[in-house]
């Protein structure tokens, strides 16, 4: 339903969205995930219209709204916006705040149309109070339901959680999540958060200096790393250097089976989950240097004199910091391009 094509935008001499392609379907849920600075949001205001992109061309259901010599005004778009800080105006009541978002209706209709709006987001019960006399979470519920009013095909979220409390912050999006897919709403999400990416997207594109690294589900961007870049965003992992030879590599922690066959000097991933500690038994032998308790798990690193490695454990593995221990894997490893 949405087509970015070549999509590029330079602010003085600095590029900062770099020729970026990607497509949302219909009531799909997709992420732009990437540090800060990379980008995301000004991709997200290009497509608002907030921003005019200098290259490339943005399509929503096979209609031209933005990109090289085309600007569909941000109203005219059918887009609705999500703001970090929700936005909303103090000296409204709720239910006006849902209303002002609604003048193309007749006055009459709007209140009703309002109310419904406050009812899918079930808050209702809140309709006369002050934005300022709610959580966090119920102000970005209002938002939401106000950006909803006029039936966007779109809907983009701007870093909406993360001025909440990581609580309130799991709570509302779980129940955004429910609501967008309730009502087979189209959104992109922007974050720095993988895990809110992770939870929240079918599909998640990760953003690096203007560029997209990597795009697909939570499942094959998590554990089909194509970089060492997108391995290390979402999460820790090893990256291991080794000779290839078809589907295993040789490398310093011995040899490591590989997701799909190489062949040569190669880079793999692989997780910390995905290596355990062994007595040692005639391999590569290495020392414990760090033992960090997280409470449900155990984060290990291992020195081997000319690299280190992590291995995640649970919380009750024995071994101490000083003893000597071989590492192996448990899952294959993935071939990744190193950083550039
Ligand atoms: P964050 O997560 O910190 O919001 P981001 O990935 O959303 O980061 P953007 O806000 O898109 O990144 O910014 C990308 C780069 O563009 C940054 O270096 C930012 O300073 C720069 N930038 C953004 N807007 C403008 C502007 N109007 N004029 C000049 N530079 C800008």
């Amino acid at each position: 339903m949405l087509n970015v094509q070549n999509l590029t935008k330079t602010f003085s001499d600095t590029t900062v969205v770099n020729a970026i392609d990607f497509t949302v379907g219909e009531k799909e849920i997709f992420a732009l995930l990437g540090p800060s600075g990379c980008g995301k949001t000004t991709t997200l205001r290009l497509i608002a219209g907030f921003e005019k992109a200098d290259h490339g061309k943005i399509e929503l259901l096979g209609q031209p709204i933005g990109g090289k010599g085309t600007h569909v005004p941000p109203e005219k778009r059918g887009v609705g916006f999500v703001f970090q800080n929700y936005a909303l105006f103090p000296h409204l009541s709720v239910i006006q705040n849902v209303a002002f978002g609604l003048k193309d209706l007749p006055k009459a209709k709007r209140m009703k149309r309002a109310e419904e709006l406050l009812e899918m987001v079930r808050l209702q019960d809140l309709q006369h109070r002050s934005p300022q006399a709610m959580s966090g979470g119920e102000q970005q519920r209002v938002a939401l339901a106000r950006s909803m009013g006029p039936n966007p095909k779109l809907i983009l979220l701007d870093e909406p959680f993360s001025s909440l409390d990581p609580e309130l912050r799991e709570s509302t999006r779980l129940e955004v999540h429910k609501l967008l897919k309730s009502v087979k709403m189209s959104a992109i999400l922007v974050t720095h958060d993988t895990e809110e990416a992770l939870s929240f997207a079918d599909r998640i594109a990760v953003m690096r200096q203007g560029q997209i690294e990597q795009v697909g589900t939570p499942e094959e961007i998590y554990h089909k790393p194509e970089t060492a870049f997108v391995a290390n965003f979402l999460g820790q992992s090893n990256i291991i250097q080794g000779i290839a030879d078809g589907r295993r590599v040789q490398t310093q922690l011995g040899q490591l089976q590989i997701e799909s066959p190489a062949f040569g000097q190669v880079s793999v991933s692989i997780r910390p989950e995905h290596l355990v500690m062994e007595t040692p038994n005639g391999g590569c032998v290495g020392t414990v240097c760090k033992r960090d308790f997280k409470g449900s798990d155990l984060t290990y690193e291992i020195d081997f004199n000319d690299h280190r490695c992590l291995v995640q454990t649970n919380y009750d593995c024995p071994v101490q910091v000083g003893q000597s221990v071989e590492v192996k894997a448990v899952e294959s490893a993935v071939v990744v391009q190193e950083q550039t």
